[in-house]
């Protein structure tokens, strides 16, 4: 990492990116939401193109000199339509939210009935949480998940009935099952409501086609790019052509101001990176050590909601241990693990608890980690939860995490 110039101006900042860089080095990542952008993107994202204002579309913005950026943010259009199948791509949105914000805006006025899936089930805020725009200003009905961790789509009918939304919102921040958008687009059909499908989590694998395409079922496809995509931070809209005026109109001057064209041509790089074979390899190799990690913690006694999962990501049930999802959370940081707290079905702590942890594995497979490593990650995690309060134990652990960390070395080459 060539930190120079930060050096000599911002020493504080320099010496924080630089420990922030060992940080991701040592760790094993599990925050099933984050992952490791190539050295290509993140050259993007630090370019010049971050000077540039560029309020508008391509060919027709509100200020001069647009020649170059006008033509990398038409490629990533371009490329964003073909890798997902679509026929409009905005990639301006800033961020997953603000994706879903502008289709919101688009579609909805104040008030309208939406049916979105709940936060404590897996949905994300700005699916109808009532702490968030989505939740605030429109009528939200929530669907949530059955016992076994699964969306009950008889029962996602039957509220589309019941409230007739004119929007329905399917896709979530953590959901280990295949998600049926061809079952949604037949309930939205029968209500007469739009479809969204925010495949924010599962972009990579939609890409690489290992998870069925929303593409032909949902008019509205929104996405991170920082996910399973391992592009930038940042968010993409798709959407049939005939909406493409109204949702470029709704993200700006609806939304935003200045694109970041910088963040933008990283996704142009990271479009062009998911559309390779190597980028297919690497969504089978996710499939295959999710699986792996999920097995293996089931092999060391751990429940898993739902059982074995059909994508990135699970979560772990801590509720027949005495631990909570809080303190299994700080315990593997401590033993070099990275992962966050959630909620599990009916989950009898508080939002702030949690008796969960949700688990993913795309960062872990970008270093490089196969099925045996995830055996022995599973192996770590288990004995965390059994010998938390082990000292020497858990010091063990954490040699044993650092061991994996340094056989796959972070921007390698
Ligand atoms: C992460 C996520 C988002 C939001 O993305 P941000 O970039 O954090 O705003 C939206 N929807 C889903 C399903 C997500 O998982």
């Amino acid at each position: 990492m060539n930190l120079e110039n930060i050096k000599k101006i911002d020493p504080l900042v320099a010496d924080e990116i630089q420990k922030e860089f060992e940080r991701q080095q040592n760790t094993i990542e599990l925050i099933a939401s984050e992952n490791i952008t190539s050295k290509a993107v993140l050259e993007a994202c630090g370019s010049v193109l971050t000077n540039k204002y560029a309020e508008g579309k391509p060919y027709s913005r509100f200020y001069n000199g647009c020649e170059h950026v006008d033509i990398i943010e038409e490629v990533a259009q371009e490329r964003a339509c073909k890798l997902f199948n679509m026929e409009h791509a905005n990639v301006q949105p800033h961020s997953g939210a603000q994706a879903n914000m502008a289709v919101f805006m688009y579609l909805l006025k104040p008030g309208d009935k939406v049916l979105g899936m709940d936060l404590s089930s897996g949905g994300h805020l700005s699916h109808g949480s009532p702490v968030n725009f989505s939740g605030m200003y429109f009528d939200v009905k929530s669907y949530g998940v059955d016992d076994f961790g699964c969306i009950d789509y008889e029962n996602v009918r039957q509220m589309a009935l019941e409230h007739k939304p004119k929007l329905i919102v399917c896709g979530a921040s953590n959901y280990s099952k295949i998600i049926d958008f061809k079952k949604f687009r037949e309930i939205a059909d029968e209500v007469g409501a739009y479809l969204l499908a925010d495949i924010a989590h599962i972009a990579g694998l939609v890409a690489a086609g290992v998870h069925p395409s929303p593409a032909g079922y949902a008019q509205f496809v929104t996405t991170t790019t920082h996910k399973s995509l391992r592009g930038p931070r940042g968010g993409i809209i798709m959407c049939d052509m005939e909406h493409a005026r109204g949702i470029d109109k709704a993200v700006f001057p609806g939304m935003q101001g200045g694109p970041l064209e910088h963040i933008i041509a990283g996704k142009a790089v990271a479009l062009l990176e998911a559309s390779k074979p190597e980028f297919k390899t690497y969504a089978e190799q996710i499939l295959k050590n999710a699986k792996a990690l999920a097995q293996g913690l089931m092999d060391e006694g751990m429940e898993i909601i739902g059982g074995m999962t059909e994508n990135h990501l699970m979560t772990l049930d801590l509720r027949k241990t005495s631990r909570t999802g809080k303190e299994m959370a700080n315990v593997l940081e401590s033993v070099g693990i990275t992962a966050n707290k959630n909620t599990v079905p009916n989950d009898p702590q508080t939002p702030f608890v949690t008796s969960g942890i949700r688990l993913g594995v795309p960062a872990v497979t970008t270093r490089g980690f196969k099925e045996d490593d995830m055996v022995e990650v599973a192996k770590i995690i288990a004995s965390a939860v059994y010998s938390a309060d082990n000292k020497s134990g858990l010091k063990n652990l954490r040699e044993r995490s650092l061991k994996l960390c340094k056989k796959y070395p972070l921007y390698k080459g």
